[in-house]
This record gives C-alpha cells, sequence and structure tokens, in this order.
C-alpha cells in the first residue's frame, strides 16, 4: 500500500525547482505564520503547522525529496541511515506536542558545560525523556556542497510537580551533529577520491516503500560512489552524528512549556559553518492534588458541613507543609481562600505566588436515629428553601 500523496511544494508554496535555501525560508516563514504559540486555539493554524513540517521534513533532505519526486510520496518505512553520514534514527516526530511552547527563553546560557565524550552516562533527573529530537537545516543537495548554518535541535524534558516547583539539574542525552575529528569540519582532505559514505560506493541506495524496495542515485555523490577530495570520515560535510551529554539547570519555578536555549549545541554546521543552539522545553507532570495555575497553587479541601456552617480551624497541606486555615462562619460551598505567598517561587521576578484553597461541603450520611433525629431538628429551624433564588429567576 503506497501511503497518501502529499502537496509538499503547495504547501510550502516553492516550484518544483526550489533550492534547499528557498525551502527553508518558505518553511521558516510558514512556520513562524501558523506556530501554534501565536495561534492559540487555532485547530486549522496547527494543522498547517503540523503540515509545513512534514513537508519540509521530506523536502529538507536531498534523498527523501528525491524519493518524493520520483514516486510521488516518501516513506519512512525501512529508511536505513536518513539524513547526512548515516546519522540513523531522526525518524517522524511522534506524539509532537506544540500545545505549551512559548518563545521565552528563561535562561539563556546553562548547560554550557556539556560535555563531549561523556557517551553513555546515565540519566540523573529521571522523569523525564525526549519525545522528539529535531534536526532543522537539511543539508544541502549533492552537487552544491556550499556551508550551512547548522539546525536547532528541540528536545521536551519531562519533569515532576516538584522538580518543577524547587528546580532541578538533570543530564540530557542528545544526538548532534558535531565538527568532523579528522578535518575539523573542512571537509576535505588530500585524500584524493574517496568512496562515499552514504552508498558505501556502490552509487546506488535503497530504500523501502512500504512492502516496495526502491534503487535510487545515491544524492550524496550522484552516482559515482566516489567523493573527491573529501574527508573520509565525514564524507565532505565537516560534521558527524555524536551522541553527548549536556548538563541542563531548570531554575525553580519552571512551568509546562517554559523553553530553554542552550546556544551553540544544536548541530554543528556544515564546512565549519556556525552551529545551531539546542531548544529544551519542559513539560510539568501533574501532581493529583496541587494544581498549578501560573505561580499559584489550586487544591481542592473537603470540609465538614459543621465546619463550614459553625466556621472552623483546619489543616491544609500547601508545598512547604500543613497550614492553618480559618474558615469563617457560614462558608459555602466552592468558597475559596487564599493563602498569601504559599505559592511557587518565580525565580525571575523573586516573587512568590499564592494558594487558592477552595472548599467543598460533605454532606454526612446519618447511619443512626440520633444523627437523623438532630438533621430533622435542624430543618424545623430552617424552613426556607435553598432553592428561592433559583425560583425568582424562573
Ligand atoms: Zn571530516
Ligand atoms: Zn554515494
Amino acid at each position: 500500500m503506497s501511503p497518501p500523496k502529499h502537496e509538499y511544494y503547495e504547501t510550502l508554496g516553492v516550484p518544483k525547482k526550489a533550492s534547499t535555501d528557498d525551502i527553508r525560508k518558505a518553511y521558516r516563514k510558514l512556520a513562524r505564520k501558523f506556530h501554534p504559540d501565536l495561534n492559540p486555539g487555532d485547530k486549522s493554524s496547527e494543522e498547517r503547522f503540523k503540515n509545513v513540517q512534514e513537508a519540509y521534513d521530506v523536502l529538507s533532505d536531498a534523498k527523501k525529496r528525491q524519493m518524493y519526486d520520483q514516486f510521488g510520496f516518501y516513506s519512512e518505512n525501512g529508511f536505513p541511515g536518513a539524513g547526512a553520514g548515516g546519522a540513523g534514527q531522526q525518524g517522524p516526530h511522534p506524539g509532537m506536542d506544540f500545545s505549551g511552547f512559548d518563545f521565552t527563553d528563561y535562561m539563556a546560557g546553562s548547560g554550557q558545560g556539556g560535555r563531549r565524550g561523556a557517551r553513555g552516562s546515565t540519566e540523573t533527573g529521571g522523569g523525564f525523556r525526549d519525545i522528539f529530537s529535531q534536526f532543522f537545516g537539511g543539508r544541502g543537495e549533492a552537487q552544491q556542497p556550499a556551508p550551512e548554518k547548522g539546525g536547532d535541535l528541540e528536545y521536551v524534558m519531562h519533569i515532576d510537580f516538584w522538580q518543577a516547583i524547587k528546580g532541578t539539574q538533570t543530564r540530557l542525552e542528545i544526538t548532534r551533529y558535531e565538527v568532523c575529528g579528522t578535518c575539523h569540519g573542512s571537509g576535505t582532505s588530500g585524500a584524493g577520491e574517496v568512496t562515499c559514505p552514504q552508498c558505501k560506493g556502490t552509487g546506488n541506495v535503497s530504500q523501502m516503500a512500504g512492502a516496495m524496495k526502491f534503487n535510487l542515485t545515491c544524492p550524496r555523490c550522484g552516482g559515482s560512489g566516489k567523493l573527491r577530495n573529501a574527508c573520509p570520515t565525514c564524507g565532505g560535510e565537516g560534521r558527524v552524528p555524536y551522541n553527548e551529554s549536556v548538563d541542563v539547570r531548570i531554575p525553580p519555578g519552571a512551568r509546562s512549556g517554559s523553553r530553554l536555549r542552550v546556544p551553540g549545541k544544536g548541530n554543528a554546521g556544515t564546512q565549519g559553518a556556525p552551529p545551531g543552539d539546542l531548544y529544551i522545553t519542559t513539560q510539568v507532570v501533574e501532581h493529583p492534588f496541587f494544581k498549578r495555575d501560573g505561580d499559584n497553587i489550586e487544591i481542592n479541601v473537603p470540609i465538614a458541613i459543621w465546619e463550614a456552617a459553625l466556621g472552623a480551624k483546619i489543616e491544609v497541606p500547601t508545598i512547604d507543609g500543613r497550614t492553618l486555615l480559618k474558615i469563617p462562619q457560614g462558608t459555602q460551598n466552592g468558597q475559596r481562600f487564599r493563602l498569601r505567598e504559599k505559592g511557587v517561587m518565580n525565580s525571575r521576578t523573586n516573587v512568590r505566588g499564592d494558594q487558592i484553597v477552595e472548599v467543598g461541603i460533605e454532606a454526612p450520611d446519618p447511619r443512626d436515629e440520633k444523627t437523623r433525629e438532630l438533621l430533622r431538628e435542624m430543618s424545623k429551624l430552617h424552613p426556607e428553601d435553598p432553592r428561592a433564588k433559583i425560583w425568582e429567576q424562573v
């Protein structure tokens, strides 16, 4: 079965002969226009944004684009070594969720100390995983080895409620392009002709589309199987895929959708061009009782009917521990009380939010005759209709 045909060129509004550069420009313009953060709640923009992403994903990659041009569709299935130099599993972006994105960088420059070569170190923070990593900035076409700035990388980090409130330090494992150590980014060597790393010298790359296998001319070497004067390690790209640990400090008060920029930790550029940036978006996992509303914390607390009626001092949980809350006489169901500066400390403003306590009155379930008798007595003392206000309006 073939995947449905997509109108990628139409989606990006570019002609079929558009250069990689034109495609990227069109993409950036449209991505900005339809970004969900700039069109909150607009489903059609979100849909357009996804289509634009998908079109760009295919058209920015010479190999994918070649297949698309040739067959009218592109399939991810059995696509070995997608991306330059066989970077491997870039894949689609399952579960991409842009609903919480914002454009604010609340601390540029953290994680500068991300160390190289810390391959395979373990995750320390726990409770997070990267949902997707995005490799913006496809490489140039086979015959255009112009240097290109490295693409930005996007990671989503899941942190729990307490990590968000108190801040956390963790280590993120990322895969990025790093400057090639053999040629130091130049992409060239004095080695004369080297075997093309993408097709391993065959001049063809095979690709699965559903159950069918296609042989395509290798987009890297144009079918010759050789690259002239190219670095044998990176095949002339000047960069190689690399696993790296980046230390990330999430400041106290992080919210879902807070976006953190780590400059220079995106992909290395090709042939020595400057690198992109790494963006980390935090997603805060919800707490069963404490609800975040910005820097405020909201919590629902049940109270007994006599506590509501007579007034009481009750204990309520806060993020600092238990505290006393005075319930005044005659409190109604759903009434809200504010505990000042018991919310989340905002690391930008150094101001704490409040905790809002909403009380819910629980009616007793009388199992004994004495209680029932008392309640009947009470109803005789209060013959007024609790629904009187409704009857006035209806
Ligand atoms: Zn190299
Ligand atoms: Zn090749």
